[in-house]
């Protein structure tokens, strides 16, 4: 997509959530179905309970390197130490966690004139082993399956639909995966909880990430497609985190936090 096309379709985005009463209904109403006591999803990787949460904010450091202008194979390398260093092969990135990793051109604002980054993540990471399988937490269908090639973007990704209590539909998003594994799988097709959709990709082909599974609850696609931002400007993140609210509940078995906010909160 072009980024005058993609500035259109993110002022239109702006447009509809102060405007648009229905959606801020369709909103409430999905949150509240996520997060009532009926609500039960199944798991999205079979994550060990010694799965370590990781700081990837501003001037954070990892077994005291800067993770800062690091390269792919150092980040890798560091990353995977420090799960191995508590006995654990998973690792948690946090919701609404401001990050300086998006270093590139792509994360530039798309407003003329702004030297704005997006830099607030909008989902969850869980570091793992490349090939490491990915199970739809929920029955739903596959919205859509693409692969984003802009350095540090998403790699192949899936977004998939599902529908609240109300046949409202929102989206869950998969990104960093491995091409081989999302092949076979097709737009539109159907899909049960638990089963396996994708797994896990590696670097480059994954966005040239360290192995991780990108997760983001989106609770209105509008025209972005899989260009839906995982990451947004801070100047904007009222909005973003609420379209991409924590999706704590798709992780219950999960003690650690994972929500940025709540850990900086006084
Ligand atoms: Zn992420």
């Amino acid at each position: 997509m072009s980024f005058t096309n993609n500035h259109k379709n993110l002022m239109h985005v702006k447009e509809r959530f102060e405007n648009d009463h229905s959606l801020l209904k369709k909103i409430s109403m999905t949150m509240n179905f996520l997060g009532s006591s009926s609500f039960s999803s199944s798991p999205i990787i079979n994550i060990d309970q010694r799965a370590i949460v990781f700081d990837l904010s501003k001037g954070a450091n990892i077994h005291n390197v800067p993770i800062k202008g690091l390269k792919i194979d150092e980040f890798s390398r560091l990353v995977e130490d420090a799960m191995y260093s508590e006995n654990t092969g998973y690792g948690f990135g946090r919701w609404a966690e401001v990050r300086e990793i998006y270093a590139n051109e792509f994360f530039n604002s798309t407003v003329e004139g702004s030297n704005e980054k997006r830099d607030v993540h909008l989902g969850v990471d869980v570091f793992c082993q490349s090939g490491e399988d990915i199970f739809t937490p929920l029955d739903g269908r596959i919205h859509i399956k693409s692969n984003n090639k802009n350095e540090l973007d998403y790699g192949p990704m899936l977004i998939l639909e599902h529908s609240n209590d109300n046949d409202e539909l929102f989206y869950t998003l998969y990104g960093h995966l491995s091409l081989a594994s999302i092949a076979n799988i097709e737009e539109g097709q159907s899909v049960v909880a638990g089963q396996k959709i994708a797994e896990v990709g590696a670097p480059p082909e994954n966005g040239n990430w360290p192995p991780h599974l990108h997760f983001q609850l989106i609770l209105e696609l509008f025209s972005l497609g899989s260009d839906f931002p995982g990451v947004a400007l801070s100047s904007e993140q009222e909005m973003w985190l609420a379209l991409s609210p924590c999706p704590i509940m798709f992780f219950s078995d999960t003690y650690q936090s994972i929500n940025s906010i709540h850990v900086n909160a006084p």
